[in-house]
């Protein structure tokens, strides 16, 4: 689904290069649920910029959903990304003078989707937000902005979800509520999922772990999921849920969940 192939980025600062990201390699299936370690300036944030296709490695390249993004223009590679790619931020990232229906509807009726509002409807009561819909960002919580965002970002059924510290800004509570959310409805809809994060508890929920340290991947392992005691007997781990998807047949539906998303059977 996503390939890293010795990324390495450079900045240029006067006579000084500064080497932020040096040969980093990783290939992500479809589906999985990764999370990316490291302390803060060890190049997280730069490294999601490249895999995103918002910025150009220096030397490498990425592999995402089949394509090289070193093939694409600029422009082509802004239309993959509203195509394939979803986004969460540590700052949230709603439009305030928008409800947080809008926020979600208004994206959508960009791209040209029918039933806008009907989708935006469903996602925000997927995250738990129906009764907030006509609440503008500053009406309410972090966490709940927070769930804006992730409805928002799924809303283009993405293949691939990246979130850079979506819990930053969050008490640990609200943090771990959040990341079980995006934990579900990777489950659900078989959208890859790269988290960011320095919380080493929230990585854990993570089926693979990736660390990095100046720049360099020191650390890759599945995570045997420890779990927190509140997941189902039955239920999937994500690692297996990648491989159950990764194995279904051509064209056949997604398991059956308890709170399917609005869509979910559309993406492969
Ligand atoms: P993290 O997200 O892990 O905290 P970043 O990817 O934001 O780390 O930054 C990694 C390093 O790259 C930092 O030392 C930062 O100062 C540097 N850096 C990031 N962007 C630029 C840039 N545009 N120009 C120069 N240095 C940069
Ligand atoms: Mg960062």
């Amino acid at each position: 689904m996503l390939v890293a192939r010795e990324l390495t980025k450079e900045f240029q600062s006067g006579s000084h290069q500064l080497t932020v990201l040096r040969d980093v390699s990783f290939a992500i299936p479809q589906g999985a649920f990764v999370a990316i370690v490291g302390p803060s300036g060890s190049g997280k944030t730069t490294l999601l910029g490249l895999l995103a296709g918002l910025d150009t490695p220096s030397r490498g390249t990425v592999i995402l959903d089949g394509v090289d993004l070193r093939s694409l223009t600029e422009d082509q590679r802004a239309r993959l990304r509203g195509e394939k790619v979803g986004f969460i931020f540590q700052s949230f990232q709603l439009i305030p003078t928008l409800t947080a229906l809008e926020n979600v509807q208004v994206p959508l009726e960009l791209r040209g989707e029918s039933g806008a509002a009907n989708r935006a409807v469903e996602l925000l009561t997927r995250v738990g937000l129906r009764d907030r819909m006509d609440h503008f960002p500053s009406q309410l919580s972090g966490g709940e902005q927070q769930r804006v965002a992730i409805a928002r970002a799924f809303s283009n059924r993405p293949r691939i979800l990246f979130a850079d510290e979506p819990t930053g800004n969050l008490d640990a509570n609200t943090g771990a509520r959040i990341v079980e959310l995006i934990e579900e409805l990777n489950r659900e809809s078989g959208t890859s999922v790269v988290l960011v994060t320095h919380d080493l508890t929230l990585a854990g929920r993570a089926g693979r772990m990736i660390r990095l340290a100046d720049g360099v991947v020191v650390e890759d392992r599945e995570s045997g999921h420890p779990g927190d005691g509140k997941r189902e007997a039955g239920s999937v781990n994500p690692r297996e849920a990648h491989i159950a998807v990764e194995k279904r047949p051509e064209g056949s539906p997604l398991p059956a969940s308890r709170f399917p998303l609005p869509g979910s059977e559309e993406v492969a």
